[in-house]
């Protein structure tokens, strides 16, 4: 009987155990997790803050019993080391637990920056529910909020805290909104979408100390504008949770790096989710994607293979789709474009909506958009079936509102 470990029961975590047990009906499987609650997906935390749902709405599986019923044994702890020679791992209470696979699907926490204050009361990250209970409770209307970090879970979190109705000013180093997802121009277009819903946003600027000024803080910014809040948010970015993986001999570069069947350096060891660093779809080179519907996906593959079937992920493919209050943006894979490729824009600054295709030679390789919602599924498929355009490249570019015609002429061609 083979003994399955998995390591963190969030999403990834989950779909790997689920899986396992439908691949091998006796096997072993443990699931451990070190956070208070049963399984939940992060996912759901803004719609908890925004009172759309209750604590119970954020867990993955409804059902009390469902781990029970599939005979998946949950254990609460913290996982500190793993000596896969003995393939073995210990946990912070000093128990030993042997396995024959493991998979480390232990996700990211939030950066910390290494600004001073950045520890005190009131400074809150939007990460796990023990966060989203603290932000409930302090942010309400009329409270003075700065949120530090505008990228794309920033953005996520932004939209459920201004629906609190805090008086809400948020700080982003980079020169714009959403700088990894999107170009200067949509990028410039949400920020001029959040102002007129009433939120301060800005660009460019850092957040270099924060100080207690009696109940309230005192964050001090780098051009020496001085603001005093009641709550600050820093939604500075994620790192993956690999510390525990120092001389267990599992290679690691930014997160754990998997090949395509989302095994590690370790035979026997696989990686999914947000901990791990997979090849990306188009360009080859290893990203931390760290998105719910990649980390089930990669949980799925790995968990095949922990129980002897063969399945391989074709890539990460990086696609992100943000509803920051009400306007929808999405960026897909190399949307910055390719040295030598071609692009072209088309924009509607009054009303809201941008297009831009990045192509390499006749394919379609990346895009951003801003409302043209109609289009989302085409670019996806155009981009990520790498579909050979032809003379619809020429006709994309006089007219990127074509893509439609140019799926259905060419796209659908090649799938066939
Ligand atoms: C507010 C918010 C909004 C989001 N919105 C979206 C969205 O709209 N779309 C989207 O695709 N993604 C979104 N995400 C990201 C998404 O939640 C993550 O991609 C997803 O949770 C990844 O799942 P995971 O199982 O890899 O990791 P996690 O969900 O982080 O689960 C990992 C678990 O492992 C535990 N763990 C870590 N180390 C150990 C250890 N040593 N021992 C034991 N347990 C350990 C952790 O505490 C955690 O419980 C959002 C995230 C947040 C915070």
């Amino acid at each position: 009987m083979t003994r399955h470990v998995i390591i963190g029961n969030g999403p990834a975590g989950v779909v790997a155990a689920e899986t396992l047990r439908r691949a091998d009906a006796a096997a072993e499987i443990t699931l451990i997790g070190d956070e208070a609650e049963p399984p939940y997906s992060r996912m759901a935390i803004p719609y908890l803050l925004m009172g759309q749902i209750d604590e119970a709405g954020t867990y993955l599986r409804k059902n009390a019993e469902h781990f029970e019923r599939l005979r998946i044994r949950m254990l609460r702890g913290r996982v500190e080391a793993i000596d896969s020679g003995a393939r073995s791992l210990r946990l912070a209470d000093g128990q030993l637990l042997p396995y024959d696979r493991l998979l480390i699907a232990s996700g990211a926490q939030p950066v910390r920056p290494p600004v001073p204050g950045i520890d005190l009361p009131k400074v809150w990250s939007c990460w796990t529910l023990a966060d989203a209970r603290m932000i409930a409770a302090g942010i309400g209307r009329g409270v003075r909020v700065l949120q530090m970090g505008a990228g794309f879970i920033g953005c996520i979190i932004m939209e459920s805290l201004a629906a609190r109705g805090p008086q809400l000013t948020v700080v982003e180093m980079g020169d714009r909104m959403v700088p990894r997802m999107l170009d200067a121009v949509a990028g410039a277009m949400l920020r001029r979408w959040c102002e007129a819903r009433g939120v301060r946003v800005l660009t460019g600027r850092r957040v270099v100390a924060i100080a207690a000024a009696g109940e309230a803080l005192r964050v001090q910014l780098d051009d020496g504008e001085t603001l005093e809040v009641d709550a600050l948010i820093s939604a500075t970015g994620v790192r993956p949770n690999i510390a525990f993986l120092y001389g267990s001999g599992v290679a690691v570069d930014a997160g754990v790096l998997v090949d395509a069947s989302m095994q590690t350096s370790v035979a026997g060891i696989y990686a999914a989710g947000d901990v791990a660093e997979a090849v990306e779809f188009g360009t080859g080179l290893r990203v931390v994607n760290a998105i719910q519907p990649d980390a089930v996906e990669q949980a799925r593959v790995a968990a095949l293979h922990m129980a002897g079937q063969p399945a391989v992920l074709p890539g990460t493919f990086v696609f992100n789709i943000l509803d920051t209050l009400g306007l929808i943006s999405a960026s897909f894979g190399q949307w910055q474009g390719v040295a030598g490729g071609e692009s072209v824009q088309l924009l509607d600054e009054a009303g809201f909506r941008y297009l831009r295709l990045a192509f390499d030679g006749d394919r379609l390789v990346g895009a951003n958009c801003i409302g043209h919602t109609e289009h989302i599924g085409v670019l996806r498929g155009l981009i990520q079936g790498q579909v050979r355009l032809g003379e619809w490249k020429d006709r994309l570019l006089a007219n990127p509102l074509q893509l439609s015609e140019a799926y259905l002429a060419r796209g659908l061609a090649m799938a066939h």
